[in-house]
């Protein structure tokens, strides 16, 4: 795996300068801030376009560290997975995804499961399931709650004992979607053989649906495929009402984006669930 992950290593090496002061910068500024928990999640909510209902939100990670500033998730998730930090990250994610579920369930909207996102070396490490739910136990929260979105890549790896998790997590009670589906070589035959509840179409494929032909012929072979395959889909990162409508018309079963909205803070966010209740009762 190290050996696979050597071209990676090079790009996040430019990337972030390890080596030179500011990479040492950010290897000693991540180490204290796993241990300090100084990460927050922000949540964007999923659209069910059948019900008009948010059927969910994604947590998503967010790092403000004061000699850094903001950095990226997609800066500091890859190095954390190359220099051996993702797991101890990811608990301290999905324990602050845990006390998300606890606030919202508190506002009176314990209903709304939350996704998190599970980098695949975390998926694949023996003892993910049992680190999860005791996690989840810790915080009083129960697997029904959450939904594990997985990509494409992650499921490649492994088939026999891939299958097997996902069986676990899902008799346990979890939801699992397959995320940025499209990006990766997997075909929805190939899936298939996985219990999966949600496929996320990933949003290369959405932003040019209005403009592109063919993507649009791509995004329905794929909404029409999953269905038939008995999977729901969610169209990812979608900004214009133009690219809702086709949705729509296409059969799409969810929204997430920038249209309905960006990520937001844990206040907001049940702020945004309580406003959406009051437009929908008019
Ligand atoms: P992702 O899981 O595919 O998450 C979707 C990304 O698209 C998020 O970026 C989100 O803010 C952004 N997005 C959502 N709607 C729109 C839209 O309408 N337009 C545009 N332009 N962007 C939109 P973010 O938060 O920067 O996260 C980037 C990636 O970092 C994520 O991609 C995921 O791979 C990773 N990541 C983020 N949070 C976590 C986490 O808690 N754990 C792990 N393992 N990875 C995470
Ligand atoms: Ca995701
Ligand atoms: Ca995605
Ligand atoms: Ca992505």
């Amino acid at each position: 795996a190290k050996k696979n992950g050597r071209n990676q290593f090079a790009f996040y090496f430019d990337e972030l300068n390890i080596g030179t002061n500011r990479g040492l910068l950010i290897d000693h500024e991540l180490r204290r801030a796993i241990k300090n928990k100084e990460f927050v999640l922000h949540y964007q909510p999923k659209i069910d376009l059948t019900t008009n209902t948010i059927i969910g939100f994604e947590a998503l990670v967010r790092w403000y560290n004061e000699t850094l500033g903001f950095v990226p998730p997609n800066d500091f998730i890859p190095y954390a997975e190359e220099v051996g930090l993702i797991i101890p990250l990811s608990e301290v994610i999905i324990e602050k995804a845990c006390l998300g579920w606890l606030a919202l369930e508190r506002a009176g909207y314990g209903h709304i499961p939350i996704a998190i996102n599970i980098s695949s070396i975390h998926f694949h490490q023996p003892n993910f399931i049992e680190s999860i739910q005791e996690i989840l136990q810790r915080n009083n929260c129960s697997p029904r709650n959450f939904e594990i979105e997985l990509t494409e890549r992650t499921v490649m790896n492994n088939e026999k004992e891939t299958i097997r998790r996902l069986i676990q997590l899902k008799q346990l009670g979890f939801k699992l979607s397959i995320d940025d589906f499209g990006t990766g070589y997997s075909s929805l035959s190939y899936l298939v053989q996985f219990p999966l509840n949600h496929l996320k179409i990933d949003r290369s494929f959405i932003q040019l649906i209005g403009s592109v032909n063919e993507k649009q012929a791509v995004v329905d072979a794929i909404i029409q495929m999953a269905h038939r395959l008995h999977m729901k889909v969610i169209a990812e990162g979608v900004e214009q009402k133009e690219q809702v409508e086709l949705l729509r018309n296409m059969g799409c079963d969810m929204i997430q984006g920038y249209y309905y909205s960006k990520p937001l803070p844990l206040e907001e966010a049940i702020d945004y669930v309580e406003f959406w209740k009051l437009e929908i009762e008019g």
